[in-house]
């Protein structure tokens, strides 16, 4: 037993690999992404686990049912919008017998600091019909991690850990238990049980069914949900769910008498407890970062007479993240003063790309090869050329979710727009704009795909890409784009003149084109320099 200072994404990784981790697998994704970094680094240092990043979250997930189905323990993590991408094996994997203990760690943004919605996982747990523990500590990241993967295999089912951004991105005390050896390999028993063919799988999902009771006696009776101050006096009760605890909890001796207080950590949630809670009480303050999930749940669970309030009242606000002065409004308490600097004023830091980002030189080509083109449409991607959106570039009109910008290309042009160009990262068509681009190549949709290949995954801090930018034109031109219409460019200033006349050519062009913009991200070159100097000392 030690003590350390951890992430919560870190606290998540070291809990897997106490529990016996054989293999980790992930797509980089903030704020889930130092799962991943902190197991390869332990990797590096100690040999195991295997940790890996991968194709994108689906690949990923499956990797992982994989090692669950050789009987050995396996973590995939991923951020909140990553699981509608393995949202299939996630589903599906809820019925299926899971052998070694399969946990999946997602990392929710309440406030989308850097995604595209707050949608909030627990409703994809409750969809499947599994468990999903919520952790309001970095001390419980780490021990629900390590439980998670017994309740896997107590329940055959996989787990989800819920975080969100503010727990995985802060830093706090945690004290690590005895590691457990990892399993040995020993293929599932009931091989069946994996193949959901109609007659499999309608077995498997009445098996899932019976079990849903006793997943609820867990939740009733563990540690993660509890009460306090049951015989408190005051008029209303508070309930709290993960983070949110802490919130409310730094609000406790400004209210004089604190209220009956129920914390919900490990879901099915236990509606018995909630009823027994609330007892005569006439009114229950829900607090719960992301959806207003058990807010609305309790309203089918507690009598009409009890007022429920919460996000979806209006009690609490809708949207964003939850913060100590939120619920303090929340609860009826005056504002505390704030903290006013004399004399600083901050000028406004809007998001941008790195100064002499190649993304941006990029840019400067297809608002120059667009131009007398009023009607163009540029469909865009997840990366750092998202900023493309902004000032000084207005280069792009969309972003929705990981390789949109292909397919939405396609239906564009096909809608009868033109010219139509779609730009994405070379992650980020690796992860989910191949298989659009198979659409556009059978049907030699008049639109031009620009890949901007930076070498890396740069918005997540600089994962390697599945596979190296060398590969890039191969790849395509085996999907079957046309030579002539398949352009690799260096992206590079000097080259714009000549990089814009091609672009022009191509969004010209009445058929596919492909063209590949190449120049590495500035910061992976700084890093890679970095890492030259630190082994030569
Ligand atoms: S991190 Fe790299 S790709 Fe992202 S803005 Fe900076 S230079 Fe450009």
């Amino acid at each position: 037993m030690s003590e350390t200072v951890l992430l919560g994404d870190e606290a998540v990784a070291l809990g897997a690999v106490h529990a016996g981790l054989t293999a980790a697998y992930a797509y980089p994704g903030t704020p889930s992404t130092e799962i991943t970094e902190y197991l390869i680094r332990y990797r590096r240092k100690h040999g195991t686990p295997i940790a890996q990043w991968c194709a994108n979250e689906k690949t990923a997930y499956e990797e992982a049912l994989g090692v669950s189905f050789a009987g050995r323990r396996a973590l995939v993590s991923m951020k909140h919008v990553g699981l509608n991408v393995a949202a299939d094996p996630f589903m599906n994997s809820a019925l299926i017998t899971i052998n070694g203990g399969l946990v999946l760690a997602v990392a929710d943004d309440p406030g989308m600091h850097s995604s595209q919605n707050e949608q909030d996982s627990r409703l994809f747990a409750d969809f499947a019909r599994v468990i999903c523990l919520e952790p309001s500590s970095h001390q419980q990241a780490y021990d629900m991690t390590r439980e998670a993967f017994d309740l896997s295999e107590r329940f055959q089912i996989p787990i989800m850990i819920r975080l969100v951004t503010r727990l995985a991105h802060s830093r706090g005390n945690v004290t690590t238990a005895e590691p457990r050896p990892e399993n040995p390999v020993a293929k599932s028993a009931t091989p069946a049980s994996w193949i959901l063919l109609p007659a499999n799988a309608r077995r498997q999902w009445r098996a899932l069914l019976e079990r849903q009771p006793e997943m609820r006696r867990y939740t009733a009776s563990c540690p993660h949900n509890t009460v306090t101050g049951a015989d408190s006096p005051a008029p209303f009760g508070v309930i709290t769910t993960g983070l949110a605890r802490n919130y409310y909890i730094e609000n406790i001796e400004d209210l004089g008498v604190a209220p009956p207080h129920l914390h919900v950590g490990a879901y099915p949630f236990p509606a018995d407890m909630i009823r027994k809670f609330v007892g005569g009480l006439r009114r229950v303050l829900v607090l719960e970062e992301g959806y207003p999930y058990l807010e609305r749940a309790l309203r089918g669970v507690l009598p009409p007479n009890v007022d429920i309030e919460g996000r979806e009242s209006g009690h609490v606000p809708p949207d964003g993240e939850l913060n100590p002065d939120i619920v303090r409004a929340s609860l009826g308490l005056k504002s505390r003063p704030g903290l006013t600097i004399e004399g600083l004023t901050l000028p406004p830091r809007p998001p941008q790309l790195c100064a002499g980002c190649p993304h941006g030189d990029s840019f400067h080509a297809v608002t120059a090869a667009l131009a007398g083109f009023p009607d163009a449409v540029v469909t865009s991607d997840i990366g750092c050329y998202t900023l493309g959106a902004l000032p000084p570039y207005n280069a792009i009109q969309s972003c929705v979710c990981m390789g949109a910008s292909v397919g939405m290309a396609k239906g564009a042009a096909e809608a009868g727009l033109h010219p139509v160009v779609a730009v994405i990262g070379d992650s980020t068509f690796l992860h989910s704009g191949v298989t659009p681009l198979l659409d556009a190549i059978t049907e030699d949709t008049p639109m031009t795909l620009l890949i901007l290949d930076n070498k890396t995954v740069g918005m997540t801090g600089g994962q390697p890409t599945i596979r190296p930018s060398s590969q890039l034109e191969d790849l395509v031109r085996g999907l079957g784009v046309p030579a002539d219409h398949l352009h690799v460019l260096d992206a590079h200033p000097r080259h714009d003149a000549h990089n814009t006349a091609v672009l022009r050519r191509e969004v010209e062009h009445r058929g596919l084109s492909v063209i590949i913009a190449v120049r590495e991200c500035l910061e992976t070159i700084k890093r890679g320099k970095q890492e030259q100097v630190a082994a030569r000392a």
